[in-house]
């Protein structure tokens, strides 16, 4: 069995070797074979994925048999996309016959589904259900499976028959797909501290999903939403939304990004208890924050920075050096006692935030990279 294998720049690794496949599916032959020793039973293996299961399948059953396929479609990459359309059709010679179907995978059921209503239409003396590979923890269809080789994990595998769009079909061993650890970063920093450009660069680099709080906030201002409404005159003084605004948006945020491999949280926590909030909110999803990384730089410079963004922005609070010392002291009274809450859980870390941008991007990846 190869290490790894690579499919379309993805990569797999190993999960289960050919001999245990091969007893699997003897497991599944010995016994349909003990139930269907008397009758003549039809095997319909479902196509593209069974093909290699049902000759292995047909190899160890050891009584009379019919073999015949159908073709329906219902992946389409890494996900299901529910969509399930008949390819190939049933052949009229089921008619009054057992009809048992192979199914490489059963996973949510949605294609069994597909398959049972088929059936209904035809005039079978009975059907059942035998599959290799048995995602018992996310099937929710409602018929049952007769018999099955393994159950497995939620996980998406190819080999075997199965196929990653298309490839991969050839392996005679299992692999499921390697899923990189999620990371889940908090950039912290004062205003203009460079936090959002930072995280642009991070983002690409890392696979993540960036949340700007102050991005949200001025696109619900721009669409004049009702959050934007009850948002803007906080920004407009420089002053924080309050916490209940913020931690609900930002939930809604986090649970819109299902397919996410992990968050940026730029602009966020600012307050202790939007900080116990993120804590609560991840814990709740089997997730952590991994990090939280300061940029830090002078107030002079960061001044600087921000009447330069706001001739170029336009953005208000950006434009006014009132406004933007209002939020360094907001800063420094609400979110810069976050950084004792982030040293005492140990994952604090501090990058110089002055110097070229690739420069500090490389910093913060030193950080990231050694976690
Ligand atoms: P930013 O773009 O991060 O500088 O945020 C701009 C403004 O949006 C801030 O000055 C606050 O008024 C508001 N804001 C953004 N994030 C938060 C947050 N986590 N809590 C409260 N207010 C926020």
């Amino acid at each position: 069995m190869e290490r790894s294998v690579s499919l379309l720049g993805k990569r797999f690794v190993p999960f289960v070797p050919e001999a245990d496949i091969l007893q699997a599916v003897q497991k599944v032959a010995d016994a349909i074979a003990r139930d269907y020793k008397d009758q003549v039973p039809v095997f319909v293996g479902v196509l593209n994925g069974a093909f290699m299961f049902v000759s292995d399948f047909l190899k160890y059953y050891p009584y009379p048999c019919e073999v015949t396929f159908v073709k329906l479609s219902s992946y389409r990459g890494l996900t299901s996309t529910g969509i399930v359309e008949t390819l190939l059709d049933l052949p009229d010679h089921v008619e009054g016959k057992h009809v048992i179907i192979l199914e490489d995978i059963v996973d949510t059921g949605r294609t069994l589904q597909e398959l049972v209503h088929m059936f209904s239409n035809r005039n079978v003396k009975d059907f059942r259900i035998a599959t290799l590979f048995y995602k018992s923890e996310v099937y929710n269809g409602e018929y049952p499976i007769d018999y099955f080789g393994m159950e497995i994990p939620d996980k998406f595998i190819v080999g075997y028959g199965l196929d990653y769009r298309e490839q991969g079909r050839n392996l005679r061993d299992v692999y499921q797909l390697n899923k990189p650890p999620m990371i889940n970063l908090v950039i912290f920093g004062k205003p203009g501290a460079g936090k959002g450009t930072q995280a642009a660069f991070l983002k690409e680099k890392y696979g993540l999903k960036h949340i700007s709080t102050g991005d949200v906030f001025r696109y619900n201002i721009k669409n004049n939403t009702a959050l934007g409404q009850l948002a803007q005159s906080y920004i407009d003084k420089g002053d924080l939304v309050p916490d209940e605004v913020t931690i609900k948006m930002l939930r809604e945020e986090v649970e819109n990004a299902t397919d996410a491999s992990g968050f940026i949280f730029d602009g966020f926590p600012r307050t202790a208890a939007q900080a116990e909030a993120l804590d609560n909110l991840l814990d709740s999803k089997d997730m952590k924050v991994d990090a939280t990384i300061a940029l830090e730089a002078d107030d002079e410079i960061l001044i600087q920075r921000l009447l330069e963004r706001g001739k170029v922005s336009g953005r208000s609070d950006d434009q006014d050096e009132e406004k933007i010392r209002n939020r360094f002291d907001e800063y420094n009274r609400k979110t810069a006692p976050l950084k004792a809450f982030y040293q005492e859980q140990g994952k604090f870390h501090s990058v110089n935030g002055v110097g070229e941008i690739q420069e500090i991007t490389n910093r913060l990846a030193r950080v990231i990279d050694g976690l």
